[in-house]
């Protein structure tokens, strides 16, 4: 049965709290969490974020993710990694066991990406403008993150235990294809009947996300000017043609649609090339062609398909569009990230419609994320299955980063509205219901 009284009093407590929704988001900010690829600098972010769970009542744990049991033998552990400043936190609010509820778990990531070009002030110095919040990270995701510790302290506040457990979990290293945090998080045994990742997604419900690969793709050539004849081959021109496949091979994607039933539309299906490097660029001139050619690219792909589909798909149709071209040799970079998806009739996706519907009166939009993520720990490695479902906002991974406060301030009465729906509050005992 809907409370709404209920309902009314998590809507007033958030709206009231809009300035403490933004003080925590730009308190996160202000930490430097950025993710350097093989290191890290999350721990004293974490330590706020554990000292604040544990203030608002959780059973909180700050462990490495090197604590996990099976961590390095798990088979989608990626090695390299050095996690040792670099805690997860966890925090458990122990419902009232009634067997009745349903677990709930919010998993967001504390590193953000690098700084890119573009910020016209200091990335970790939060600035509110016309309602939104810029800083490092506000979007992707420490806004989420703070909604979801809010969303647990609005409940508290108003004496509202709900049946199953919920859990607060903010992981290191999730950038650059990381993972191995929200891994251990599994590993550690935060699990639980469903996992919403706070990702931004502009309150789309995003049940599925997609894979990637970042490659090093290589051609190699002979370099020298023949002055006795030898034969020499410049890999400039072999990278050239594969830029140019790329270019038609990203397009003739993009107008195709992807698996059914969260990818049926057509859509943009990135390829990126985010670096090509050849010839001795600190040498003051050059005057012959380069031994190598190394071009990076990002390629995404849909729930399904595998990092050996991905790379012969990409090898045959640059075969077949430049016939007798070398083909070059493919290095990973990060990990493969791949797709995943949740089951269409998994029960949480109707009720984060309906909150959608009642709390932004609009329809909710429900769809596979347009990015990849590390929702696939949970839905290819553990018994949680995730939804990503996060705040509006923009420039994410770019210069001016920002969030939607309001989408916050939604996103803050869904989360909560969401506890009390999936994790039930049966066990509310008589009175507290008119409070
Ligand atoms: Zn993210």
């Amino acid at each position: 049965m809907v409370d709404k009284q209920l309902e009314r009093r998590i809507g007033q407590w958030v709206r009231e709290k809009r300035g403490e929704i933004v003080g925590l988001v730009s308190e996160l900010i202000r930490y430097d969490t950025v993710n350097r690829i093989t290191d890290g600098t999350e721990r004293d972010c974490q330590t706020f974020v554990a000292a604040a769970l544990t203030s608002m009542g959780l059973e909180t744990a700050l462990y490495s993710p090197e604590e996990a049991p099976g961590f390095r033998e798990h088979p989608a552990y990626f090695p390299g990694k050095d996690y040792t400043h670099r805690p997860n936190v966890a925090g458990r609010w122990k419902g009232r066991g009634t067997g009745s509820g349903k677990s709930l778990l919010f998993s967001s990531h504390a590193d953000t990406a690098v700084v890119a070009p573009g910020w016209s002030a200091s990335p970790w110095e939060p600035r509110e403008i016309d309602g939104r919040l810029y800083g490092l990270g506000a979007f992707d995701m420490k806004g989420g993150l703070a909604a979801s510790m809010m969303a647990v302290r609005c409940l508290i506040e108003l004496g509202v235990q709900p049946d199953g457990d919920v859990t607060i979990e903010s992981v290191v290293d999730e950038e650059f294809g990381g993972a191995n945090g929200t891994l251990a998080g599994r590993l550690m045994g935060y699990n639980a009947d469903a996992a919403i990742i706070p990702e931004p997604t502009n309150l789309a419900v995003c049940p599925a996300t997609r894979g990637g690969a970042l490659w090093r793709v290589t051609f190699r050539g002979k370099t020298g000017l023949s002055f006795s004849g030898e034969t020499l081959i410049n890999p400039l021109y072999d990278a050239g043609k594969f830029l140019v496949f790329l270019e038609q091979f990203e397009r003739r994607r993009s107008d195709s649609p992807g698996p059914a039933p969260w990818y049926d539309e057509a859509a943009a299906l990135p390829v990126i090339v985010t670096r090509a490097v050849a010839g001795d660029i600190a040498a003051a001139l050059c005057d012959v062609g380069p031994e190598r050619c190394d071009v990076d690219v990002w390629v995404e792909c849909y729930p399904g398909t595998s990092e050996r589909e991905l790379e012969r798909e990409l090898t045959e149709e640059f075969a077949s569009m430049f016939p007798g071209a070398p083909l070059p040799e493919f290095v990973k970079l990060i990990r493969f990230l791949p797709g995943c998806e949740v089951s269409p009739d998994f029960p949480l996706l109707p009720l984060l419609a309906q909150e959608v519907r009642d709390v932004c009166g609009t329809e909710a939009t429900m769809k596979g994320a347009p990015f990849a993520c590390d929702a696939f720990m949970f839905n290819l490695h553990s018994p949680t299955p995730a939804v990503v479902w996060g705040p509006s906002g923009a420039n994410a991974h770019a210069g001016e980063e920002y969030v939607e406060v309001e989408s916050l301030v939604l996103l803050t009465e869904m989360y909560a509205r969401t506890i009390v729906g999936w994790c039930g509050t049966t066990g509310r005992p008589e009175g507290e219901m008119n409070r």
